[in-house]
Formats: C-alpha cells, structure tokens, sequence
C-alpha cells in the first residue's frame, strides 16, 4: 500500500451525517472537470491545489474515527471536487479501506469517463449519484462541459446494478422546469436507486467566488419551494 500513488487531497469533514449511511469520514478530492452554475466548491476545482495524502494515511484516519461510525453503517466517502478525476490514485485506495473493512461511498457527477472511473464505481459499496441538468442542451450550459460521458456513466451503473443515491441540487433556472423534471426520472429509470435526495440551492460558498476573485455564474439563481422539491 505505501508505494501507491498519492492523492490530492482538499479537505476531511470528520463527523460527515449527510454523505451515505451512518456517520462518515467525508475526503474532499481536489480537481473538477465542471464548471456548475451553482457550484459552492470552487476551491476544489484546480488538479494542483490541497495537498498529498496517502492510501496508508486514509485508513490510518478511518481506523481512528471507527469507533464513532455507530451502529448505522458509517464508513468513508469521497467527494469533491469530482474524485473521478483522480481514478487512477483513488482505486488503490477504495481496495485499502475496503480490505480493512470500511464501507466506501463516492459522491460524483460521472462527467469522468476512463477505465479507472469505472473501476472505482465498481469497487465502491455505495455511488452518490449528482443530477446536474437531465437535458443535454441545459447539461452544457449548467456545467460547462457535453453531457456524453455522463449519460455513459449512468448507462454502466445501470448495467452494473451498483446501489445510488441520487443527489440534485434543485432551482429555479437550474433544473425546475416540468420538462425537466420528467427527464430527470427518465435519467435515473434502471439505475438501482435507493434514495432521492433533492436539495435546495444555497448561496453559502459565494464568499469563496470573492475570495477567488472568480465571477460567479449562478447569481440568478433561486431556492424552490418543498412542494417544488418533490421529483
Ligand atoms: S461537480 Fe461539484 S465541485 Fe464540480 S463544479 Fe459542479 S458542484 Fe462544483
């Protein structure tokens, strides 16, 4: 394990409740190949930034946090970012922490499509699936980037039957729209979904836009209403 490749790490939340069962250990992987309108992790997006933690390092961490995981699962999730984009370093790690018996969760868009990609969504226990925009046309404006890889990615998590969560980030001018809500259940129809969590937009990262000194794209954006919520 020590002579796998490192990978770029952002951030640890310890106590994660939000991100798959029980109580997690949550790894913020540093790079993101989408630019979303709404994005509150826009520190996360440069490949070069954080810094290097080790497979050993993760399961060291996750072996001291076991204790507090409960009784309701708990286990590790990585998240970002798109940890997809470093699949190459985070397979050999999902396999460490699976071998010492933690239960692996990874948050992603599946904007990330290569041989690696897949077999970290193989090796995974649980898929956090984000539905940015179901319409290609929308995908492109609301991410930046073709929704090809995407629709390839859920088509392998549909062939492979592996357990999703399904995760949208809901808001008027984002993905509303009746037409796109309809696309959206088509989207996700045959994936083995066990949870729909629709969450509404939030403008709590915008500090980190000045910060950056990056214009922020979403500021026409605004929260649904819980009836709007419902898929
Ligand atoms: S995928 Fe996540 S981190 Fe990347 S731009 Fe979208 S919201 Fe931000």
């Amino acid at each position: 394990m020590s002579d796998t490749p490192p990978l770029r790490l952002h951030s640890y939340e310890s106590f994660g409740a939000v991100d798959g069962p029980g109580i997690r250990l949550v790894v913020f992987l540093q790079g993101c190949p989408l630019r979303c309108l709404f994005c509150h992790n826009p520190d996360t997006w440069a490949t070069d930034g954080g810094r290097e933690v080790t497979a050993a390092e993760l399961v060291q961490r996750a072996t001291r946090m076991k204790p507090y995981f409960g009784k309701d699962g708990g286990g590790v999730t990585f998240s970002g970012g798109e940890p997809l984009m470093q699949a190459a370093a985070l397979l050999p790690a999902v396999k460490a922490l699976r071998e010492a018996g933690f239960h692996v969760a990874i948050d992603t868009s599946g904007a990330v499509d290569t041989p690696a990609a897949r077999a970290v969504l193989d090796e995974a226990d649980l898929i956090l699936l984000d539905v940015k925009n179901p319409l290609p046309e929308r995908f492109k404006e609301v991410t930046g980037l073709e929704i090809s890889s995407t629709l390839n990615i859920f088509n392998h998590l549909k062939a492979t039957q592996k357990p999703i969560w399904i995760r949208q980030v809901v808001a008027h001018g984002l993905n509303d729209t009746e037409a796109e809500k309809e696309a959206t259940r088509r989207m996700i129809e045959g994936l083995n979904v066990q949870r729909i969590d629709r969450l509404p937009y939030h403008e709590l990262g915008l500090h980190k836009y000045e910060a950056l000194n990056i214009p922020y794209r979403g500021a026409d954006l605004t929260p649904p209403s819980p009836e709007e919520l419902k898929l």
